[in-house]
């Protein structure tokens, strides 16, 4: 189940030919969330030491890292201390110093992927540029940089409209929607404004939202994990269906829409495609995440070789793996904070219970330390034999009172 194609390129590995299990080099990850923690259980079973940056003292990572050290990802002198101490550095969050990436890679050190990926993809607007450039399929875009040109693109692309802004956007921070020209203010006032930077993309018409995580390896061999659908509450991810229920046609152009993107960037890693899909069968790309992705937890139970595992034989330069699926059907739901505080913690608690007495499901829960309101505190994956079984799984630990059936 091994892509036999996959050479190492050995000159470039200098120190990595080991003998004494896969990999001696030390991976560095820039931040410590719940993707950074998924990150270091893969490795741990791999016995690949894992380094986290991360500001936090008890983030998702902290506590199961080889070694956290404690300081911010965008700070340039902590990146470089930090550097030091790895031998790759990689990345569990796109929004880090690039600056100070592209400064180390010159001086030597290996970042996977490559910082001027990191660059494109921080910055939504660049990303655009970049993949209409690539003959990449996206909703039409166009920069603002004040009121009058709001006004311009709005009558251009019509209502509603979606305002976003370039840098540091996650689960739908960071974009806000017009209804019509009279609302364009109140939505760049609610993204803080021109001050940052903002542009605006056309409504993309979609009936489902799908992704692809792609996986390249140090020798640029490409391959793609099966087609998923996600479903987004409030412009966050909150159900993700794998495999996507689409045909043949509909699957093999999302899967060849996402590797060419893949392609035009530089650089070792699994990505994350997220795509929408429209009525008459287009696929558009909406963005490009630069690590493993909520997309795809589901391979952690449901595929042969998880996109964390992945994401690490890659940047190690070791073969990829199987991304196929060993079961016939996977959901994963996250659990989202219903409430503030010890309130939350409750309802949260009501779902694990639930859950720990399904079938099929397993509980991954990220330990941060503080509860809020819409924040992914962890995750159920559902496996089972078909999806209709696995959606029943999922409705019986979602009800309380059909908690006991499955
Ligand atoms: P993530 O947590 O995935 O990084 P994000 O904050 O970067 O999210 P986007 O992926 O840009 O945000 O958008 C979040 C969601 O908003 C999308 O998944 C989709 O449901 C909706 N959305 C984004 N862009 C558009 C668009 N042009 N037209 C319609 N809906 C959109
Ligand atoms: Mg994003
Ligand atoms: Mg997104």
């Amino acid at each position: 189940a091994c892509n036999g194609s996959v050479e190492i390129d050995v000159s470039q590995r200098k120190d990595d030919i080991t003998t004494h299990g896969l990999s001696e080099m030390t991976v560095g990850v820039l931040g410590g969330g719940q993707l950074g923690r998924m990150l270091c259980q893969a490795a741990s079973q791999m016995s690949i030491k894992v380094n986290v940056l991360d500001p936090m003292k008890n983030c998702p990572a902290g506590s199961i890292s080889h070694y956290h050290m404690l300081g911010s990802y965008m700070d340039s002198t902590k990146v470089e201390e930090f550097a030091k101490i790895c031998g790759i550095l990689t990345v569990e969050i796109e929004h880090v110093d690039a600056d100070t990436l592209e400064r180390l890679e010159k001086q030597g050190v290996d970042c996977q992927p490559k910082a001027s990926t990191i660059r494109i993809i921080q910055d939504k607007f660049l990303q655009k540029v970049h993949f209409s450039q690539n003959s990449i399929p996206l909703p039409k875009f166009m920069k603002i940089n004040d009121e009058e040109s709001a006004k311009r693109a709005g009558q251009d692309f019509g209502y509603p409209l979606m305002v976003k802004s370039r840098k540091l956007a996650y689960d739908g921070r960071g974009n806000a929607v017009a209804k019509n020209e009279k609302e364009l203010t109140s939505a760049i006032n609610a993204l803080g404004g021109f001050a940052y930077g903002l542009y605006v993309e056309q409504w993309a018409p979609f009936v489902k939202e799908l992704a692809v995580i792609v996986a390249r390896g140090r020798d640029n061999s490409l391959l793609c994990y099966p087609v998923v659908e996600t479903v987004h509450r409030e412009n966050i991810c909150h159900i993700v269906k794998a495999p996507a229920n689409e045909s043949w046609k509909i699957l093999k152009l999302a899967t060849d829409i996402a590797s060419q993107a893949v392609a035009s960037l530089e650089g070792a890693g699994v990505f994350a495609v997220e795509l929408f899909l429209t009525e008459d069968g287009q696929i558009l790309l909406n963005e490009v995440a630069p690590r493993p992705h909520n997309s795809g937890h589901h391979t952690i139970e449901s595929c042969y070789t998880s996109q964390y595992e992945q994401h690490l034989r890659a940047i190690v330069g070791l073969p990829l793996g199987d991304p196929s699926m060993k079961v016939p059907a996977a959901m994963m739901y996250n659990i989202l904070g219903e409430d503030e505080g010890e309130a939350g913690f409750i309802l949260a608690n009501r779902i694990i219970r639930r859950a720990l007495c399904t079938p099929g499901a397993t509980i991954h829960w990220y330990d941060k330390p503080d509860m809020r309101k819409q924040r992914k505190m962890g995750h159920i994956t559902i496996v089972g034999s078909s999806m209709g079984i696995v959606e029943i799984r999922v409705k019986s630990f979602l009800k309380e009172e059909s908690s006991e059936e499955t």
